[in-house]
């Protein structure tokens, strides 16, 4: 079965669904060429009121969205509500903003008069990951619909329900047939839909294995894409920081949707001074929280999405163990129905150990201890993956000139609040190319096309 909806609290499978055939993914791709023509030609106005009314049907149903996510991959309530409203600030944010980031921007060439103006390329294809099911569908829709794009999505395997939610929103909030279409196709069928030439730029975010196949898939075809892949991000606590405020925000990045966030804080990079403190600290802290069911408001540490992220996780806590790492906290499977991940920490993890370089996308945060704010810097850098990163010092001024020598796509001082609407989102290395969000977001799939007037006579 291709689509599979489980139940990561309990493993009770709840729906499935079958791959479309040949046929009717000819005819989704057929319906979303054919729209392309006509929504290009809507008025940011027209487009405006549709992503609007979406935005609004999801804070009108903020919680039946939100339930679907729980009961699907397993994010708290509290959460899941969190980014069902962050998912309608979106779109409400490139309902507003669309036609001034587009607008044509005039040019001053010593000769004539010039102006660059944005067009939307076409039918892009969407490949997304289940860990924000609503709001990775929101940071594309909202932009792209927004730039007169029209959007095939293939959502991740296990959250084929939010996949359809998504789609109904739109469709109820006016979108017509074609304008965003979700497809539940298998990896054979989406390299085909990327060959196809009404495809014309491919998204993803998801994994780096997934962002090679798909890129070069794109490559292969000339076409533009834009990858947000994987992170290991570096949370810097130095010598100066006040641990008080740190603690909660470091079980925080840690712990938020069980760990399984892209730029969630995985390497805690401690200077010596204050690294026993923060240990302590830290280790108290997570034995604090409460595994239990996601539906409950109670709880503070809900599942893992799936069985096999969970099957997963523990094996590379073993290879990391096998490598040398000690663990201070956790590293087993929780023993109650459903796929619950222990809150771990590794410590003395070496270079040599796979858990230095790899992601561990769950609740296992890695602990090191440095010497002084130059090691701490280059502990950070020494990462395959550039997508964030935080610093925690009661010297802000300091903050940012660590922060500024970290070579990732984003980093906070002394927060992570990893993202808004209106800000830029996306890594480098091997965390990917291009930006979500903000102006920039909307940026990548327009053609920038030079307008160039004035009389000016032909070279001889
Ligand atoms: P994944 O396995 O790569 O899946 C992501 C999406 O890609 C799913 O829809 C998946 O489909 C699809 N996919 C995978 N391989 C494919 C292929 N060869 N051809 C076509 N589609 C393919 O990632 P995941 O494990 O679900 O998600 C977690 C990863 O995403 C982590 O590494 C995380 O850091 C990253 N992530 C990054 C960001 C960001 O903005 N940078 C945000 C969220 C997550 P199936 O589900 O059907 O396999």
């Amino acid at each position: 079965m291709a689509y599979v909806s489980v139940n990561p609290n309990d493993g009770k499978v709840l729906e499935t669904f079958e791959y479309m055939t040949s046929d009717q993914l000819e005819s989704a791709l057929a319906k979303a060429e054919s729209c392309f023509h006509s929504w290009k030609r809507t008025s940011y106005p027209e487009r405006a009121a549709i992503v609007n009314k979406a935005a609004a049907l999801l804070h009108a149903h903020v919680d039946d969205f939100a339930r679907l996510e729980t009961l699907e991959m397993g994010k708290r309530r509290n959460e899941a509500r969190g980014e069902v409203k962050l998912s309608a600030d979106i779109l409400a944010y490139y309902a507003e903003h669309a036609e001034s980031f587009l607008a044509p921007a005039k040019l001053h060439p010593q000769v004539g008069e010039a102006h660059m103006e944005s067009s939307p390329l076409g039918v892009l294809l969407c490949v997304e990951p289940w860990n924000f099911p609503y709001y990775q569908l929101a940071r594309v829709a909202g932009p792209q619909l927004m730039a007169g794009n029209v959007l095939v999505v293939k959502h991740a395997g296990c959250v084929p329900r939010c996949a359809l939610a998504f789609e109904k929103l739109l469709l109820d909030a006016g979108a017509p047939v074609g304008a965003y279409t979700n497809l539940f196709i298998s990896y054979e069928q989406s390299n085909r839909v990327i060959d196809d030439p009404r495809i014309k730029g491919v998204a993803l975010t998801g994994s780096v294995a997934a962002g090679r196949s798909v890129a070069a898939r794109a490559g292969q075809n000339l076409k533009k894409s834009t990858m947000e892949l994987g992170g290991s991000d570096p949370f810097i606590v130095l010598d100066d920081a006040d641990l008080d405020k740190t603690i909660p925000w470091a079980v925080w990045g840690r712990m938020y949707n069980a760990g399984q966030t892209c730029c969630a804080s995985k390497r805690f990079i401690v200077l010596d001074a204050i690294a026993d403190q923060f240990l302590a600290k830290f280790k108290i802290a997570l034995e604090a929280l409460e595994p239990g069911d996601p539906m409950d408001e109670k709880t503070t540490q809900g599942p893992l999405s799936t069985e096999s992220a969970l099957v997963q996780l523990l094996a590379q806590v073993d290879a990391a163990v096998k490598g040398g790492a000690k663990v201070l906290l956790g590293g087993k499977r929780i023993e109650r129905p459903g796929s619950f991940m222990q809150a771990t920490i590794l410590t003395d993890i070496q270079p040599s150990n796979p858990a230095f370089r790899d992601e561990f996308f769950g609740p296992v945060a890695s602990f090191y201890r440095v010497k002084t704010e130059e090691e701490a810097i280059a502990l950070a850098n020494d990462c395959d993956f550039g997508l964030a990163g935080s610093v925690w010092t009661a010297d802000e001024a300091r903050g940012k000139r660590v922060a500024s020598r970290v070579d990732t796509g984003m980093m906070f001082v002394n927060n992570i609040d990893w993202a808004d609407a209106e800000l830029p989102f996306g890594g480098i290395k091997n965390s990917g190319y291009a930006r979500e969000l903000g102006n920039m977001g909307i940026q990548e799939f327009v053609n920038k096309k030079l307008v160039r007037t004035g009389r000016i006579a032909a070279p001889v």
